[in-house]
């Protein structure tokens, strides 16, 4: 037997595949402008650097508590509290090496075999991996374009068996940048009470939203702070995915046992990291601003690029990401297809939704992480493909 059959069958590498062929292409050719991974381009705030920089001069290289340092899930509790959310102690925080390890910490913390997640569709796939490491089942609820990806609650109730557990709420949502209507929420929240359902809220995006879009934090509704574990970190609204820190916030029956499987996998999250985010949490945010103001400018570039080509959208109201529709082109291929040969003849670098559980294979993601003047560029490229294709 060939070694890659003695992988474990949980081990599913199908969506990782894709992207690696895409960066496998991508690394043959020169000038590719890269608007696929949810990575900002943006540097991470002076600030937040000197204190990493401070706090490794003064001896932050050890293990720290497996929950974090206490200054920083105090500062985040002081943050969650600015803006809106749910009155947290220090203990009910706990500090993960990046929100995404925290996904996997839940589902292995909460979901035994056969409980059922429900999850959006499109939404952020890990959620799904580390479902079904978990030997869950996962339940989707697909959204369409019709109406901008929302969430509803009438959607989730349609999907609720005596098996679900736990629901995952992705607000503003990667990749459909759709922001759930506060509203909806209230409604989606109600029924987590009726169902007796765990909410999973991940706002890591929710500072970073346009025009009237405002994110209700889950956790702040009544009855809510019991029932859910906020997922958060500082990747997104701080320019600092290599620092691979974020954070779980949610009752500490849950926390203390989840803050063991933490352990587990990882000791502690990397003390620097843990100072450099202390300074996020403790320093201005006048930097948040800027940068969400960088990402409207972003967005505008690329609307006009997808308008000018007739090429139709859902209107990004949070996050920083545009989900196109290619088959609104009518140029009979794949939003697979169109990855491909957009990045092989015109440098660009986009994902197609299927990553994110798109099944029609309509729809791109392109990450608003290029400066205006290289989207623009991006945009025209793009056109000159969609033209090629026209030609075929
Ligand atoms: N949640 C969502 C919706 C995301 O899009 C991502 C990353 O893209 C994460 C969480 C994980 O972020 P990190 O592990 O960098 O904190």
């Amino acid at each position: 037997m060939t070694i890659d059959k003695r992988l474990a069958k949980r081990v599913k590498l199908s969506d990782g595949a894709l992207i690696t062929k895409m960066l496998d292409i991508a690394e043959g050719l020169d000038d590719v402008i890269k608007l696929g991974r949810g990575d900002p381009d943006l540097d991470t705030p002076a600030h937040i650097i000197k204190a990493g920089q401070e706090a490794l001069a003064n001896g932050a290289t050890h293990y720290t508590h497996p929950l974090g340092i206490l200054p920083l899930r105090e500062a985040i509790a002081d943050n969650i509290r600015t803006y809106g959310g749910a009155d947290y102690a220090a203990d009910e925080i706990m500090i993960t090496p990046g929100g995404q390890q925290g996904m996997f910490i839940i589902a292995l913390s909460l979901l035994d075999p056969g409980d059922e997640i429900i999850v959006p569709c499109p939404g952020y796939n890990p959620y799904q991996q580390a479902a079904e490491m978990s030997d869950a089942v996962v339940v989707k609820v697909p959204m369409t374009l019709e109406t901008n990806f929302t969430l509803t609650a009438e959607m989730v109730e349609a999907r609720i068996t005596p098996k679900s557990k736990i629901l995952v709420l992705i607000n503003p949502n990667n990749p459909t940048g759709t922001v759930t209507p506060p509203d909806e929420v209230r409604k989606i929240a109600e029924l987590a009470k009726k169902h007796d359902l765990i909410v999973i809220s991940d706002e890591i995006y929710a500072r970073l939203t346009f025009g009237n879009n405002t994110v209700v934090p889950v956790a702040s509704l009544p009855d809510m702070k019991e029932r859910t574990i906020t997922l958060s970190g500082f990747s997104k609204a701080y320019a600092m995915t290599g620092w691979r820190i974020g954070y779980l916030a949610g009752p500490r029956a849950l926390i203390e046992p989840m803050s063991e499987v933490n352990h587990a996998f990882a000791i502690s999250t990397a003390a620097v990291s843990q100072h450099a985010a202390l300074a996020a949490m403790t320093g201005s945010q006048d930097c948040v601003e800027e940068m969400r103001q960088t990402y409207d400018e972003r967005r505008a570039a690329i609307l006009e690029g997808l308008d000018n080509m007739g090429m139709g959208y859902a209107e990004p109201q949070g996050a920083f990401y545009v989900y196109a529709n290619v088959a609104s082109l009518n140029l009979g291929i794949t939003a697979g297809e169109f990855c491909e040969r957009l990045l092989a003849e015109g440098r660009v670098m986009m994902y197609p939704g299927t990553i994110y559980g798109d099944h029609t294979d309509d729809f791109i993601r392109m990450s608003m992480t290029q400066p205006v003047d290289r989207i623009r560029t991006a945009m025209s490229r793009m056109a000159a493909v969609v033209e090629s294709f026209r030609a075929d």
